[in-house]
């Protein structure tokens, strides 16, 4: 094999591991993303529950300020029934009285339902509250962790970068070049041995012409098949 192309293995195996990190680089982001996710649907899910709660706090209102008036409305007619000395006007009081008393009995009866409800969602609340805090704790130490492993990932790249342009330099100029375009279109291995009488990567069969010149020059050449750089490994 010539120095040349022992050179550009050395610098492919570099780009290979500058791949790896890259890729490990950007799993970084969907997982803080998938976190957020959850926060927004935790912190809309509490805002539903207060919603529901201040609802029926209001109808709760609504219905202690009817039941106020009935309750007047009660003790009125009961007073006045006490006053009225003829029949057809303690009838109509007593008609009253009863009408107050129905909607009493239906509002202290709805107030009970509701209020058992209104315990529920608080309940609800809290609870809700305290998954969106747990979620934005977690979240926020993912992101601490998460920064520490993109700065040991970064320092990794750099490093790995600092190789590759020491190991380039022993790769003639229009071959690395030519192995880059190759790389940058595939993200990955670019130069394959001869496999055989085929190419390693595709199994394309190599015309016997062109692999004695192989052989004779040391030289690489591009597959037809698949287009990556081709050498001869034995000699
Ligand atoms: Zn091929």
């Amino acid at each position: 094999m010539k120095p040349d192309v022992a050179a550009l293995l050395q610098v492919q195996a570099e780009d290979l591991h500058l791949y790896g990190i890259e890729d490990r680089l950007s799993a970084l982001a969907p997982r803080l993303a998938a976190l957020e996710v959850g926060r927004v649907r935790a912190v809309d899910a509490l805002a539903q529950a207060k919603q529901q709660a201040e609802a029926d706090e209001k109808k709760q209102r609504d219905i202690q300020d009817r039941l106020r008036q009935h309750r007047e409305m009660r003790d009125k007619s009961e007073t006045l029934l006490g006053q009225v000395s003829a029949p057809r006007e303690a009838a109509a009081a007593m008609a009253q009285i009863e009408q107050a008393k129905r909607f009493v009995a239906d509002e202290e009866r709805d107030l009970e339902g509701l209020g058992h409800r209104l315990a529920d969602l608080r309940k609800l609340v809290v609870d809700r509250l305290t998954a969106v805090t747990e979620i934005e704790r977690v979240q926020q130490e993912t992101r601490a962790a998460l920064d520490a492993e993109r700065a040991a990932l970064q320092r990794e790249m750099d490093e790995v970068k600092g190789e590759r342009a020491k190991k380039s330099e022993g790769v003639p100029k229009p071959l690395l070049m030519k192995y880059d375009r190759i790389r940058q279109r595939r993200r990955s291995e670019a130069v394959f041995p001869l496999r055989g009488q085929s190419c390693a990567h595709c199994d394309t069969a190599i015309p016997v012409q062109r692999r004695s010149t192989m052989r004779a020059t040391g030289n690489t050449e591009l597959c037809e098949g698949c287009g990556v750089l081709l050498f001869v490994a034995e000699d």
